[in-house]
C-alpha cells in the first residue's frame, strides 16, 4: 500500500483530501463533534514536519452547488484546525477564481491552506475531469485521507488521482481504515461475531451476504429483526417490518444454517404502545407481541444471551443500534451492547464499530477509547464490508 509513511514531502505542495464533513450547531455554527478533524491531524502533522506546504480539500454538507453559501462554509473548520495545529490555517474562500491558484502557488513549507467547500460547484460530485485537473494543478502530490467519501467517485476523492500517477498516496487515517477492514474480512481471529442493527434489512442485505462465509455468529437487533421474526411465523404487532424482504430473510437464515453460522435474534422485546419515549412500556416475547404494541428495544433476556456471545468472541463487528436508542427509555439494549463490546475489548477481543448511531451510543457512554477501532465512514465502511471496490481507494492503488 502506498502510504505517506515512507515518503518525504519536503518543499512539495501536497494536496490532501480530508473528510471535514463535521456536524455543526445550526444557530451558532460551532462544531459539535470534531472527531473527523482530530483524526486527520497525524497526516497533516507528518506533512508539515517534512517541510511540505499542505493544501487541504473537503466538502461539508449538501450545498446547492450554485456557489458560496455561508451555512456550508468551511470557515469554522479552518478556525478549529488553526487551534488544533497551533498555526494559522488560511481559508481559500474564492476557491474557483484566480486568487486560490495564487494562494496555492505562493504557499510555503509549513503553511496550511484549506480550500472552501468543494461542493459549492457541481464539478465535485459529478466527478468532472476538468475540475479535478484544476485542483490537481495546485499541488505536486496527492494524498487521500477521506475514508468517509472513499465510496464516492468525486473529483477530489478519485478522479484527481489520475493526474498523479507516481505521486498519489494514502494518508494515515485512510490506511488505518483499510488495515482494520482487511483484518475483519480476511484475518479475523475466531470466534468472529457480527452485530447488525438498525431499522431496515434492505440497507444491510449485501453486508449480511458477504459476512456469512466469514463469521461464526450473527446477532441481529433493532427494527430489522422483526422482519426475520415475522418470516419465522412470529406475531410482531405494530413493529416495523419490510414485507417485501420476508423471502430474503428466509433465504439468509437458510444460508446461515447451511454454513454453520449461529444466528441470534432477540427472544424478548421492550415494547411501547406508541412510538414515543413516554409510551407505556411492556416486555413481550419477540414472537408474541400483541397487535397494538410495537417492539422498540431488545429485552433483558435477549441482552443476556447477546452478552455471552460477545464476551466469548475474539473479533466483534458492530453496526447499527439495537433499538430506538434516540428515545432514552428504549436505548438500554444499545447501551448494554456498547458496554459489552467495551468489556470484550478489555479482555483482548478486536472490536470494530461503524455507523453514526452505534458511534453516538458509544460516545454517549464515553466508551470511544475502549474500542479497538471506530470507523470514520458509515456508508464507506458498509460498502467495504459488502466486498465492493471503493473508488477513492482504487484510484490510489491503480
Ligand atoms: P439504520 O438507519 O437502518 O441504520 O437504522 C437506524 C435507526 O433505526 C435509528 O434511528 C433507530 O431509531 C432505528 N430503530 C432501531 N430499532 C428500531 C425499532 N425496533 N423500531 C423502529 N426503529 C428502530
Amino acid at each position: 500500500m502506498k502510504t505517506i509513511q515512507d515518503q518525504n514531502f519536503a518543499n512539495q505542495k501536497v494536496l490532501v483530501r480530508c473528510d471535514f464533513n463535521v456536524p455543526l450547531n445550526k444557530e451558532t455554527r460551532e462544531i459539535t463533534d470534531d472527531t473527523r478533524i482530530r483524526e486527520s491531524l497525524p497526516t497533516i502533522k507528518k506533512l508539515l514536519a517534512d517541510g511540505a506546504a499542505v493544501i487541504l480539500m473537503s466538502h461539508l454538507g449538501r450545498p446547492s452547488e450554485t456557489g458560496f453559501e455561508e451555512k456550508f462554509s468551511l470557515k469554522p473548520v479552518a478556525e478549529h484546525l488553526s487551534q488544533l495545529l497551533g498555526i494559522n490555517v488560511k481559508l481559500a474562500e474564492d476557491i474557483f477564481e484566480g486568487k486560490t491558484i495564487e494562494n496555492a502557488k505562493s504557499s510555503k513549507p509549513g503553511e496550511v491552506l484549506l480550500l472552501e467547500n468543494l461542493r459549492f460547484l457541481p464539478g465535485e460530485q459529478k466527478g468532472d475531469v476538468a475540475f479535478a485537473k484544476y485542483l490537481a494543478d495546485l499541488g505536486d502530490s496527492y494524498v487521500n485521507d477521506a475514508f468517509g467519501t472513499a465510496h464516492r467517485a468525486h473529483a477530489s476523492t478519485a478522479v484527481i488521482a489520475q493526474f498523479f500517477p507516481d505521486k498519489k498516496y494514502f494518508g494515515f487515517l485512510l490506511a488505518n481504515e483499510i488495515k482494520n477492514l482487511e483484518k475483519l474480512l480476511h484475518y479475523a481471529e475466531k470466534p468472529f461475531t457480527a452485530i447488525i442493527g438498525g431499522s431496515k434489512i434492505s440497507s444491510k442485505i449485501d453486508i449480511l451476504k458477504n459476512l456469512i462465509p466469514r463469521v461464526d455468529n450473527i446477532i441481529i437487533g433493532g427494527g430489522m429483526g422483526y422482519t426475520f421474526i415475522k418470516a419465522m411465523g412470529g406475531e410482531i404487532g405494530l413493529s416495523i417490518c419490510e414485507d417485501d424482504k420476508l423471502d430474503f430473510a428466509r433465504d439468509i437464515m437458510k444460508e446461515m444454517e447451511e454454513k454453520g453460522v449461529k444466528f441470534y435474534l432477540p427472544i424478548d422485546a421492550v415494547c411501547g404502545d406508541k412510538f414515543d419515549n413516554n409510551a407505556n412500556i411492556k416486555v413481550f416475547p419477540s414472537n408474541a407481541i400483541p397487535s397494538d404494541w410495537e417492539g422498540m428495544d431488545a429485552g433483558p433476556e435477549s441482552i443476556k444471551i447477546f452478552e455471552n456471545v460477545i464476551l466469548s468472541s475474539k473479533t466483534i463487528l458492530w453496526n447499527g443500534p439495537l433499538g430506538v436508542f434516540e428515545f432514552e427509555n428504549f436505548g438500554h439494549g444499545t447501551t448494554a451492547i456498547a458496554k459489552t463490546v467495551a468489556a470484550a475489548t478489555k479482555n483482548g477481543a478486536f472490536s470494530a464499530v461503524g455507523g453514526g448511531d452505534s458511534i453516538s451510543a458509544i460516545n454517549q457512554n464515553k466508551l470511544a477509547d475502549q474500542m479497538s477501532y471506530i470507523s470514520t465512514g458509515g456508508g464507506a465502511m458498509l460498502e467495504y464490508l459488502e466486498g465492493k471496490t471503493l473508488p477513492g481507494i482504487a484510484a490510489i492503488l491503480n
